[in-house]
């Protein structure tokens, strides 16, 4: 689409993209031959039509079940350098100029890695995808989130791993991913103390398929800094019987607080969040002035990237570049990066979306966002 190729043109970061959710089918099937693992199908775009079509049964059940093929190829060292490489190159191919990619270290060790040597690998990647852009003109900042999975019991331990992490192998935060139904992250309250006692970054995964009490518990309880998804904060939101919205308390501390919601639009529309786009709760988060960052979630399963996810949205409710373009600075914004990396990061991106939101002004009438 003509949009997609549009965004693909304008500087974009990701917090919110699964390593193990963003493989190339080809490389895929170089790994899985070396390590004899059965996949669907040894055609790239065969298997990549079968992840998004599996993907795309309306359960965050039958969605998660894709990842054991993923993971099957991420077992080895030099697999997890490969993939975590070829992360940060998929990603400069889309325009994106810096991002978080997370993983849960504790599903890579089937063939005898240990956990510092996991996360050493994915480093390592990182540092080889960022030279690379580098050398290519087109600088990269990325960083990983050390996830733990909610329906185990090793929070604290990932936490400790993070930590250990997070000066010298591009440990940016930690995060909790998997099934969010009947695991409330409180389970992983000691994780969350740890880390805070650490001064340590973290989102948690909620309001995604959980109701509006995972996200209290997020929020209130363990103390997120962001949130993975976190659409379900709309039903705390009514209208009365002229149009007008109503915020709860919940949804009126997550909007006035500024807590970021890592939103992945395509993907919740496979789980089952929404029907179609239009019914997509971002629409309305977005005009509630909440602080909506945009991700993919995972590109191979929802055979998108970030770009296509731009147009879609802009496409769907009728945005302006100008609302976009503070989608994007607010992604920016919420980096775990250092406050000044952040600001550069943020005014290196500025030219290029105040060069096309001018055009905006004509048409709408209205200022950027930011200069309201
Ligand atoms: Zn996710």
């Amino acid at each position: 689409m003509a949009a997609e190729e549009f965004f693909r043109n304008l500087p974009k970061v990701t917090l919110h993209d699964h390593l193990d959710g963003g493989l190339r089918p080809a490389t895929m099937i170089e790994i899985a031959a070396e390590v004899g693992h059965q996949l669907p199908s040894t055609d790239p775009d065969e298997l990549g039509r079968w992840f998004h079509q599996t993907a795309s049964s309306g359960s965050l059940t039958a969605y998660l079940t894709t990842f054991e093929h993923t993971i099957a190829c991420m077992q080895r060292a030099d697999d997890l350098r490969r993939v975590a490489r070829e992360w940060v190159a998929d990603h400069v191919a889309d325009g994106v100029v810096a991002g978080e990619a997370r993983w849960a270290p504790e599903q890579h060790l089937q063939r005898g890695l240990g956990l510092d040597e996991a996360v050493a690998a994915v480093a390592e990647g990182l540092r080889e995808g960022m030279a690379d852009a580098a050398s290519g003109g087109t600088p990269f900042i990325a960083r990983q989130l050390v996830t733990a999975m909610r329906h185990a019991d090793r929070g604290l331990e990932i936490a400790e791993l993070a930590l250990r992490h997070r000066d010298t192998g591009l440990v940016a935060g930690f995060d909790i991913a998997g099934g969010e139904a009947g695991n409330p992250p409180s389970r992983h309250l000691a994780a969350f103390r740890r880390l805070r006692e650490a001064d340590f970054f973290y989102t948690i995964h909620s309001g995604e398929e959980g109701e509006l009490a995972s996200i209290h518990d997020a929020v209130q309880v363990c103390g997120a800094l962001r949130l993975g998804h976190g659409v379900n904060i709309v039903n705390d939101t009514t209208r009365d019987a002229r149009g007008r919205h109503r915020l709860g308390r919940l949804a009126r501390f997550v909007r006035d607080q500024r807590i970021p919601l890592e939103v992945c639009p395509s993907s919740n529309l496979q789980t089952g969040v929404a029907t179609t786009m239009a019914e997509h709760p971002i629409g309305t988060l977005l005009w509630l002035d909440f602080n909506v960052t945009l991700n993919c979630d995972n590109r191979l399963m929802s055979a998108t990237t970030l770009s296509r996810e731009y147009a879609l949205v802009s496409e769907a409710f009728g945005l302006s570049t100008t609302q976009l373009a503070q989608v994007a600075l607010a992604g920016a914004s919420a980096l775990f990066l250092d406050h000044a990396e952040r600001a550069q990061l943020i005014e290196q991106m500025m030219p290029a979306w105040l060069r096309v939101s001018a055009n905006d002004r004509g048409t709408s009438g209205q200022p950027p966002l930011w200069e309201r």
